[in-house]
């Protein structure tokens, strides 16, 4: 079987677990697309991914309420091996950073990390992904009995739910106790919709002018949208704004349905982190700016004139 660990928040499968199995279909690798969820109190999730994948395996245990690498690489592993696994696929959140290497090290397994994209290359799998701060993009090949293989969130085109519901399987396992206890937990309060998930991003570059700008600007009318928030690297290194919402080579990648782009000129590295969006609608003075050889919609004005207009239009729908 090609196991594939599913990833969730707030009880709902994350985009990425579709990502991982549209990643696991390319693979070409032997046996079903299975889906493994981890955790406490996860009916919910599991049915939701019968539906992306030929069977699910259900660890719902109050052992694993609390996520922890340990716990985590020792179920993935006790699954792999009963199960027969030819291939783990694991996310490239930070958990999944977390445990798909010691998932390799216990399978004696190759990893191969990060990747953006997936293939059969003979009896293995060949992989593309970014080094050297993403200024290079190498192929990489890997032949074994089983193969680990971690998923740039944003990367594949997410699978779509089947009609017919994969079948569900309960399964125990022989766990270790935890090692490592969280102690305390700030959740950061934000009605915004997270940039990984959201259908629609507004993303501001350097155009915008300022952090207040990019206040009243950008997340006026992504708020106005229901959007998630992007940066260029630009506004990042500039301080305006998080590492967390840069989008690009060296940041996040996204392919919602529709990316508005605010005062950003559409650099290769940007546009390597967006350009398999759906609908690409940018706002730049200047109609020469790359950005537009790549939008569906353009718009070649002042964001200060536009963006308020946008705001209000949206205001008012
Ligand atoms: C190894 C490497 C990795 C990188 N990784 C990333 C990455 O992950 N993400 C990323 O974004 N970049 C990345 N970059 C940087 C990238 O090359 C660009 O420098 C960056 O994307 C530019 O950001 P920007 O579009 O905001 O700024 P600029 O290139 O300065 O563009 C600003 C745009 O705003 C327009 N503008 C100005 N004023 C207005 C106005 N009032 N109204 C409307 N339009 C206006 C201008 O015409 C211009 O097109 C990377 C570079 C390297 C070398």
């Amino acid at each position: 079987m090609i196991l594939v660990v599913a990833e969730y928040a707030a009880g709902k499968l994350s985009k990425s677990t579709a990502e991982m199995v549209s990643a696991a279909r390319d693979s070409g690798r032997e046996g079903p697309v299975t889906l493994l969820v981890l955790g406490s109190g996860i009916a919910g999730v599991a049915n939701e991914a019968a539906a992306l994948a030929d069977q699910v395996l259900v660890a719902d245990l109050p052992q694993l309420a609390q996520y922890d690498a340990e716990l985590w690489a020792a179920a993935i592993t006790q699954i792999a091996r009963e199960g027969e696994a030819t291939t783990v696929i694991t996310g490239g959140s930070r958990s999944g950073r977390e445990y798909s290497p010691r998932v390799a090290v216990r399978l004696d397994a190759p990893l191969l990390e990060d990747v953006i994209s997936l293939a059969p290359a003979g009896t293995g799998l060949r992989a593309q992904r970014y080094t050297y701060l993403a200024r290079v993009t190498e192929t990489v090949e890997a032949d074994a009995p089983v193969i680990v293989v971690s998923v740039k969130p944003g990367t594949f085109t997410p699978a779509q739910p089947a009609a017919s519901a994969g079948e569900q399987y309960d399964v125990e396992l022989d766990l270790p106790a935890p090692r490592v206890q969280v102690t305390g937990k700030t959740v950061e309060k934000t009605s915004r919709v997270a940039l990984s998930e959201a259908d629609l991003v507004v993303t501001g570059g350097r155009g915008v002018g300022s952090p207040e700008n990019f206040t009243s600007l950008v997340e006026g009318l992504a708020d106005q949208l229901g959007a998630g928030v992007g940066a260029t690297r630009a506004v990042v290194d500039a301080g305006w704004r998080p590492y967390s919402e840069q989008v690009g080579q060296t940041g996040r990648t996204v392919q919602p349905k529709a990316y508005i782009a605010l005062g950003v000129s559409g650099a290769v590295q940007h546009l390597s982190g967006m350009g398999k969006s759906k609908i690409i609608v940018a706002v730049n003075k200047d109609a020469e700016a790359p950005i537009f050889k790549v939008a569906d919609y353009g718009i070649v004005g002042d964001v200060n004139e536009v963006v308020p207009a946008l705001i209000e239009q949206a205001r008012n729908k």
